[in-house]
């Protein structure tokens, strides 16, 4: 087999894969090192498996209403084995695409863990290969606090392996992948305790989102502790308790759930061979063109600590690769103005600046346009869930520099407005656009 390639993408995962089949399609040649699945965290732990989750809460969800449209449904039956089953059937299903992919555009895939030797040369299970250019796209991994038990606990890896539904789970953490767990595992059938370091969850977010999601999450029986710092985990006749830093004690949990943050995979890449340092937190730097300080040697994805989102790892591998091999020597990913959504129960879908941010980036510039309402789904059911949306506005054009929505079908929403945010539209753009009714979209184009 040859050794010597072209570019070596390490990390078979969202960014290693799109860069290696970019580059490939250029001409170049490519091999993917990848230690686990091909897919990397995306696929296997991470937006798929979660997606497929969501799903199935949101029907969870569409049954409590389903009564007051008409629908007789008492004694319905959720098996967890069922859905597990089929999501775990369609992720080997995608393996085996990324596989085929690779190959179709002639990618060798080496399979084993890769270090560096030095800044052309990498070994893998005792074998060296050789290249001009090499991306690190290693991903990340969930973090565990170093607290007596911590062991007891499981992270969002371990979820996707339940094979039972949990009876009673606490999640720990505050960011977004604490809430959707919270949020999937609630409509599910479990009963959630939610405990958060600080007063809040979902810190970077707009005020707006994550007071209406905390609401509807209470209102949902999502147990919200806030001010928990967890210090240790205890096992007592097959139950965990969690002792907090204040003294208090959380007993009878049947699963702990550490959703505290990632760090970025660089163990055993042996970066010091390459010349490469990693920053304080462990993050491989990079330039706005995804260099290192090492020449050839590149990190694209959740590696570099930038935005830590599949499509956004994939966007800079593949606009990496147009600029080594494309001939496209300009080309980078502009990191500014990227939507995501949160696949909570409502979703939330945000683009572009807070409220706060954009207060504390153009002071009085700012102008709010926001509002609150039940949607049309919910004008004939019992429960009314509510929805929310913000723009942010800067300037005497109005220039819309965030977006925020909280509601059913924000995660459908957003990618359109996403455009023309992207474009620079303004409040009066937004206001020239005929509404679409009756949706609760067109309330974004309504707005006084
Ligand atoms: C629970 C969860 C839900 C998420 N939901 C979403 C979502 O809804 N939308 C979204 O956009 N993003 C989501 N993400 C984030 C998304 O999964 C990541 O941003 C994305 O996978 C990053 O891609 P990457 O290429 O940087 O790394 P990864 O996809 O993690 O790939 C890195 C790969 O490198 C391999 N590797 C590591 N070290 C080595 C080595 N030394 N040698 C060989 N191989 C190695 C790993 O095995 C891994 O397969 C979610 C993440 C999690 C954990």
């Amino acid at each position: 087999m040859t050794k010597h390639f072209d570019f070596i993408a390490i990390g078979g995962g969202s960014g290693g894969i799109a860069a290696a089949n970019r580059a490939a399609l250029h001409g170049a040649k490519c091999a993917v090192v990848e230690s686990g699945r091909l897919g990397g965290t995306c696929v296997n732990v991470g937006c798929v498996p979660k997606k497929v989750m969501w799903n199935g809460a949101a029907l969870a969800h569409t049954l409590e209403h389903a009564e007051d449209y008409g629908f007789e449904v008492s004694g319905h039956t959720f098996h967890w084995q069922k859905l597990k089953k089929a999501r775990d059937e369609y992720i080997l299903n995608l393996n085996g695409r990324y596989q085929t992919y690779l190959q179709d555009n002639k990618v060798t895939v080496i399979r084993g863990l890769a270090g560096f030797v030095d800044a052309h040369t990498i070994e893998v299970d005792g074998e060296r290969y050789t290249a001009d250019h090499i991306l690190i796209a290693t991903g990340g991994t969930p973090l565990v606090p170093p607290v007596p038990g911590a062991e007891l606990g499981i992270t969002s890896d371990g979820f996707f392996e339940l094979e039972d539904r949990p009876k009673r789970v606490a999640i720990v953490g505050a960011g977004y992948i604490a809430v959707e767990l919270a949020g999937m595992l609630n409509a599910l059938g479990s009963e959630v305790s939610l405990m958060l370091r600080r007063e809040h969850f979902l810190d970077n977010f707009d005020a707006m989102l994550r007071e209406t999601l905390m609401e509807e999450m209470v209102e949902d029986g999502v147990e919200i502790l806030p001010k928990t710092q967890v210090v240790e985990v205890i096992e007592e006749s097959g139950k965990l308790t969690l002792r907090c830093e204040d003294g208090r004690q959380n007993a009878g949990f049947d699963t702990v759930i550490w959703a505290i943050g990632r760090v970025p995979n660089c163990e055993g890449l042996n970066l010091e061979a390459a010349g490469i340092t990693p920053d304080k937190k462990g993050f491989v730097q990079t330039d706005e063109y995804q260099n290192t300080p090492v020449k050839g040697i590149y990190a694209v994805g959740d590696v570099t600590g930038r935005i830590a989102l599949t499509p956004v790892a994939i966007a800079a591998g593949r606009r990496l690769s147009d600029r080594l091999f494309g001939g496209m020597k300009d080309r980078k990913l502009d990191y500014e103005n990227v939507a995501t959504v949160m696949f909570s129960h409502p979703p939330i879908a945000t683009i572009g600046l807070s409220e706060t941010e954009a207060r504390d980036k153009h002071g009085d510039a700012v102008k709010v346009y926001q509002t609150r309402f039940t949607p049309m789904f919910h004008a004939i059911t019992q429960r009314k869930v509510k929805t929310a949306m913000k723009l942010v506005t800067v300037g005497v054009d109005e220039k819309i520099v965030g977006c925020h929505i909280i509601g059913h079908g924000a995660d459908e929403m957003m990618q359109g407005f996403a455009v023309a945010i992207k474009m620079g539209a303004t409040k009066a753009d937004f206001d020239n656009t005929v509404a679409i009714h009756p949706t609760s979209s067109e309330e974004l184009v309504t707005m006084r």
